[in-house]
């Protein structure tokens, strides 16, 4: 641990920034000497903005994406094809989808995959909820856009296998995603090309 130059306050916002992904302790460091460099412009409202977003973000009780309504905004949206829902790991891989434009479903997250390594069991995952979603009966086809990563590919098959006795197309990501890609990182054509050109499971 260092000498704190700054004070406790500091120190203590240095550390938390610290723990956000692709932040070590030197740019938490350069990124709070920022913060409190432009307190009025930048600290303040960011700090706004965090307790305002701390209070008011739920996650939708239908999708699992996280919004500031429950059902959220995407599941409310009239506009979208209901007959539709596209399955991702995270939120990140629905506002990454959501980005390349390529398609006006609705979503899934299933809040990871399935991975013997880090123990993540089906019953971890939102999966009793989507087989639920896909029994009411309006949901024709379903699309599997998980990582082509073994874990992303394992769950695909898993869900595959579960959703076998229900009246549902289910296709996956064809080309575009690398082996061992992650959708979060993909460029909007390539995902978008990715979603168009899915083929049956
Ligand atoms: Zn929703």
């Amino acid at each position: 641990m260092s000498r704190g130059a700054a004070g406790p306050e500091i120190e203590r916002l240095i550390q938390l920034l610290a723990r956000l992904p692709g932040l070590g302790p030197r740019s938490a460091r350069r990124a709070a000497l920022h913060l409190v460099k432009k307190r009025e412009q930048l600290l303040g409202p960011l700090s706004d903005a965090m307790h305002a977003a701390h209070e008011r973000i739920v996650t939708c009780d239908d999708c699992g994406n996280i919004d500031t309504a429950n059902p959220c905004g995407i599941c409310r949206d009239a506009r979208r094809d209901p007959s539709i829902i596209v399955v991702v790991a995270d939120v990140a891989d629905l506002w990454a989808l959501e980005r390349s434009a390529a398609i006006d479903a609705r979503y899934h997250v299933l809040g990871g995959v399935l991975s013997a390594l880090d123990g993540i069991r089906p019953e971890n995952l939102s999966i009793d909820r989507l087989i639920e979603r896909v029994s009411q009966g309006d949901v024709k086809e379903l699309i599997l856009a998980l990582n082509a990563t073994v874990d992303g590919q394992t769950t695909a098959h898993y869900l595959t296998d579960r959703l076998a006795h229900l009246p549902v197309k289910v296709t996956r990501l064809a080309h575009g995603v690398p082996v061992g890609g992650e959708l979060d990182y993909l460029d909007d054509g390539t995902l978008a090309a990715a979603i168009r050109q899915r083929t049956g499971f």
